[in-house]
């Protein structure tokens, strides 16, 4: 079926500058879809250079000066993300139907987003105590030493469109709890969720300017990567940008934190409880149409389990709804129709590749509108380690199986792959439960936990391509990212000890 909607008559989602909304310098614009609908709702500014000027002109502008955020007083900056923290739980529910419209996750798994960002709140709630600079008295006669943390200034917040509630707030809340003012580029794709926390900061009486936002593309992700008042940039998305990004912020100068892709593999044992793992495939995998870095979508099956696992699995996907999200539906649409068709794609080139489709989700039946972006959940067996299947990062509603003979063959596919974002055992067996966690070279391990995302407390990152830079986000990471620790050696005169002239370089007596 045509659209036949005139998008001139759409609303148009503006930037939020220093407090206002506002359309900026650019005429280009974005579409931005209900994907369960296949229908556009609505434009989205996509900022010019000019526009991320404009922002990041308005951060700095808040951040200096005797009154301005950057010197703020703890208390003050508690304050205000307490506020936050309050009027976010209390309309978590608006948040997350927003969420759903855009991006398309079943409205359990939007409010589920939400929870995970206010976690990342409640931490940055304790800014007073995790900003404690260290003190030590007498290091020398009269000589005292010790080191603050103060704030970066103003920083760039980058996110993708799978978690545009979240993913934003593993960073805004600790950067501007920490002294920060920040100009968010949201994803273009789902962009109307940074509007409503930007709008929900200021009735929790952050100042104008603190946090700003600014839609946009390319261009506007570029001008923030080289914009000379930008101190850091915060970046999550694909592997290959997240290279871009981290190579081109770090040559300006910038300290820079890019989280990319993944390909998670969760190992099965021949002793696990295969009820557990059954169960851990089909919402790991699954869960938000499989459009999460940290969802499960290659099992390693060892020999004897393949056989009995994929019927426990393929009898749980037939219970599946694939649907509207704000109806009775497990799963939702993908986030555009590019990419529905790049993801199906997939199914297409599998049996080439001597790959077997056991579940093919081109031919679910859909609890919704024609149009929408559907894929039902699929299951590929007998998938080929050389395969397009296994080898890409597919981002979609496709779990793959490989049949493997031992714990080290599957360590071994884990180790070489050029990911290490996030990983699973299953297994009734501690010791090897203990060697996996030890050998295997990714940055975030479930035990018989398939989503292993750390509370906000602990920090969260992958390794090798999954990460450049080394900073991971959120947690003891988050903090020191935003921070930077000055150290004060301070000598206050007595007049009993008063030094004289001495030209030797300074020893401590
Ligand atoms: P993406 O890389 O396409 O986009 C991420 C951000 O980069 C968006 O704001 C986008 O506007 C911008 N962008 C896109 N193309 C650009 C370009 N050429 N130059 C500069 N900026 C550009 O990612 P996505 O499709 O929005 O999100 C899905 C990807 O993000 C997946 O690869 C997923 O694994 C990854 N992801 C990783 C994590 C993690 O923590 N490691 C978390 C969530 C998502």
């Amino acid at each position: 079926m045509t659209d036949h909607t005139d998008v001139t008559t759409l609303p148009v989602l503006d930037h939020w500058i220093d407090g206002a909304l506002t359309a900026g310098d650019s005429s280009r614009l974005g579409p931005v879809f209900d994907p369960a609908l296949g229908q556009q709702t609505k434009s989205v500014r996509l900022g010019s250079a000019a526009d991320v000027g404009t922002a990041v002109a308005a951060a700095k502008a808040a951040f200096d000066g005797p009154g301005g955020w950057g010197r703020a007083s703890i208390a003050k900056r508690q304050q205000v993300i307490f506020a936050f923290r309050e009027l976010l739980n209390a309309r978590k529910g608006d948040l997350a139907a927003i969420l759903t419209s855009e991006h398309g996750k079943v409205l359990s798994d939007a409010a589920g987003e939400v929870a995970r960002g206010l976690e990342v709140v409640e931490f940055a709630c304790g800014m007073p105590h995790l900003a404690k600079g260290s003190y030590s008295e007498s290091v020398s006669t009269d000589v005292d030493v010790y080191s603050v943390k103060e704030p970066l200034g103003v920083v760039g917040i980058i996110s993708p469109f799978n978690f545009p509630a979240m993913v934003p707030m593993w960073f805004f809340p600790i950067a501007i709890a920490a002294g920060n003012t920040v100009v968010l580029k949201p994803s273009e794709k789902d962009p109307s969720v940074a509007n409503w926390m930007a709008a929900l900061l200021t009735e929790a009486g952050l100042p104008d300017g603190v946090f700003n936002v600014v839609h946009g593309d390319k261009e506007a992700v570029d001008a923030l990567l080289e914009h000379p008042d930008v101190a850091s940039v915060s970046f999550v998305g694909s592997t290959p940008i997240a290279q871009y990004v981290y190579e081109k912020g770090t040559a300006s100068g910038k300290r820079v934190q890019a989280l990319g892709g993944a390909k998670n593999h969760m190992l099965v044992l021949p002793d696990a409880d295969l009820d557990l793992v059954a169960d851990a495939c089909v919402n790991a995998g699954f869960g938000s149409a499989g459009e999460r870095c940290m969802a499960i979508s290659v099992v390693l099956a060892v020999d004897p389990v393949g056989d009995a696992l994929i019927e426990k699995i393929t009898d749980r996907m037939g219970k599946l709804v694939t649907g509207d999200g704000r109806g009775a539906a497990d799963m939702g649409p993908l986030i555009t129709r590019e990419h529905r068709d790049k993801v199906a794609g997939y199914l297409d080139v599998a049996p080439a590749d001597g790959a077997t489709v056991v579940v093919d989700g081109r031919e679910t039946q859909i609890d919704g509108a024609a149009d929408g972006f559907w894929l039902g959940p699929s299951l590929v067996d007998h998938v080929p380690t050389d395969s397009r299947v296994y080898t890409e990062e597919i981002f979609g509603p496709v779990l793959s199986i490989v049949r493997i003979a031992s714990y080290a063959e599957g360590v071994e596919l884990i180790n070489s792959g050029p990911y290490g974002n996030g990983t699973a055992i299953f297994t009734n067996d501690g010791g090897a439960a203990r060697r996996f966690q030890r050998e295997v070279e990714v940055g975030m391990v479930g035990i018989n936990v398939p989503i292993p995302v750390p509370v906000a407390y602990h920090s969260f990152g992958g390794w090798k391509a999954s990460i450049f830079g080394d900073a991971k986000a959120y947690g003891p990471h988050g903090v020191d990212f935003f921070t930077r620790e000055k150290a004060v050696t301070a000598r206050w005169l007595d007049p009993a000890t008063h030094g004289g002239i001495n030209l030797g370089f300074p020893q401590n007596t």
